[in-house]
């Protein structure tokens, strides 16, 4: 038995191929998986096309496949220590953080299954002898594919609402982090999906999920993860199709602190904002603008703060933060460290590895803030994604505006005031598709995330996380049929 999930069936990869899984924390191998090539996913995609045509899945009455999506969410609570243990040892991520993401998981299923059927389309007034109404109906086949920072999180976000609006679908998590995605699906077939409503296929980026974005047999292609990935992912749907993609794509996320902001809260909230999981979080506040009467009080304190994070194993209790995903990508973030002090940016603290032995073979970095940034500099411009943070000063509302929104990306920011009507006038000039007020980071299954820019295309949660598995259909029925007398032959 394999880990590959096609029509029913747990299967190996056609080619034998293998991959280790490896644990961020300490480099220790934690079980290796199947690797599957083009000739799986081509048997997946076949298996989705067919239960799509042939189950009577997009049929069924919305309540009986909102019942299947509350079984997961049941199933998912009862196995959430499981889960979130294994979530822990795939990522490097804490046990407290990976809990939460169980929830929030659970909660998208409820949230869909609640969601599912509430919505019967919609009547359009055209005439009186005219029927006219707007439907929904499932999209087809669809492919699904994942990051590693938010491995079952991401992937609920998007199999939840597709299982809700009747699609089937194909799903790639990230090769470096499939193993509770491997655990969902499981539970999915406990819950009784038919044969080929639910696929899984494993394996790398430029096999896998390149052969599954070129598909000639998917009809919808949801990604979350990078900018140049995304890219090629569009390039592909284009090739291919068009057909619908939804990207949600990275962030250079701003975090606006005016001087009148609760100290405290603002500080504690820039640590969260910049350094859970290691700074490994698409909507990571890690450009933090600050105004400049209270620059540097809030540097030297927040600088203190960020030197206490206590950095560990993510299994053990009061650690606070895990490592970087990967040997590869704490590289390509030691090279952005270098890029920021070779652009002039003043380190005030981190830029390191930390000396602690017991660390040395997991890819931990230290937490890093730069200051005396300016938006000129690529350390401020583009997505590092680690526990990197560039600190920027404003002067005025209309400076701490200007400068959030001079990014190419827009998917998350967040503003400190105790002056209730700047809060609002700045969250509505933000061009940022989530914002937060005197917070960092809550987000809801009930309403939409995504991005403004190059953040990405479409949004998930929330209803439009369902239309986005949807096609519009619009029925017009003549209710007094009698010939047109158009042509007079
Ligand atoms: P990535 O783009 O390298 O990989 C994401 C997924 O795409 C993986 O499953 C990978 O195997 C696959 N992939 C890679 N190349 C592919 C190709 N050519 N065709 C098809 N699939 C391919 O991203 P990552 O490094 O796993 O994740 C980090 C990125 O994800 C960051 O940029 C982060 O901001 C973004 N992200 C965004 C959100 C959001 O909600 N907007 C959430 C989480 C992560």
């Amino acid at each position: 038995m394999g880990e590959l999930y096609i029509d029913g069936e747990w299967t190996q990869a056609a080619a034998g191929g293998r991959r280790d899984v490896v644990n961020p924390y300490d480099a220790s191998l934690v079980t290796t998986v199947d690797e599957a090539d083009a000739t799986d996913v081509d048997r997946a995609v076949r298996a989705a096309r067919r239960a799509f045509a042939e189950e009577d899945w997009a049929d069924l009455p919305t309540r009986r496949r909102a019942d299947l999506l509350l079984r997961v969410h049941d199933l998912l609570l009862r196995d959430r220590e499981d889960i979130a243990r294994t979530e822990t040892l795939d990522t490097g991520k804490t046990l407290a953080e990976a809990r939460i993401d169980v929830e929030d998981v659970a909660n998208a299923f409820r949230y869909y299954a609640e969601l599912a059927g509430k919505d019967g389309g919609r009547v359009v007034d055209v005439a009186p002898d005219v029927l006219s109404r707007v439907v929904y109906q499932p999209v087809g086949v669809c492919a699904l594919i994942a990051p590693w920072n938010y491995p079952l999180l991401q992937a609920s976000w998007k199999v939840a609402p597709a299982l809700a609006a009747g699609n089937t679908f194909v799903l790639k998590p990230s090769e470096t982090t499939p193993l509770t995605t491997i655990m969902m699906i499981r539970l999915i077939e406990e819950a009784g999906a038919p044969p080929g409503v639910a696929n899984l296929v494993l394996g790398s980026g430029a096999t896998v999920g390149a052969a599954l974005t070129r598909h000639p047999d998917v009809d919808l292609v949801s990604f979350t993860g990078g900018l140049n990935t995304g890219r090629a992912i569009m390039a592909a749907a284009a090739a291919e199709g068009p057909r619908n993609i939804a990207l949600e794509l990275g962030g250079k996320n701003p975090n606006i602190v005016f001087a009148d902001a609760d100290f405290d809260a603002a500080v504690d909230y820039a640590l969260d904002a910049a350094f859970l999981h290691s700074g490994q979080v698409c909507s990571a506040g890690s450009r933090l603008l600050v105004e400049d009467s209270l620059h540097d009080r809030f540097v030297e304190a927040y600088a203190e703060r960020a030197r206490a994070i206590r950095l560990g194993n993510g299994m053990e209790d009061g650690i606070e933060s895990g490592p970087l995903s990967s040997a590869e990508h704490r590289e390509k973030v030691e090279g952005y460290i270098a890029l920021g002090k070779k652009e002039g940016a003043r380190l005030v603290t981190g830029g390191t590895r930390p000396d602690d032995p017991a660390l040395s073979r997991g890819f931990f970095l230290l937490p890093t803030i730069f200051a005396d940034c300016d938006r000129s500099m690529r350390i401020v411009q583009e997505e590092v994604f680690g526990p990197v943070v560039t600190v920027e000063r404003f002067r005025t509302e209309d400076e701490a505006v200007e400068l959030a929104n001079d990014t190419r990306y827009g998917l998350a920011g967040g503003v400190w005031t105790s002056e209730a009507s700047r809060a609002q006038r700045v969250a509505q000039r933000l061009r940022h598709g989530t914002v937060w007020i005197n917070d960092f980071h809550p987000y809801v299954p009930q309403a939409e995330w995504g991005g403004f820019g190059r953040s990405g295309v479409g949004r998930e949660l929330g209803p439009t996380g369902l239309r986005e598995y949807q096609e519009a259909k619009h029925i017009y029925q003549n209710l007094a049929p009698a010939p047109s007398g158009w042509f007079k032959g």
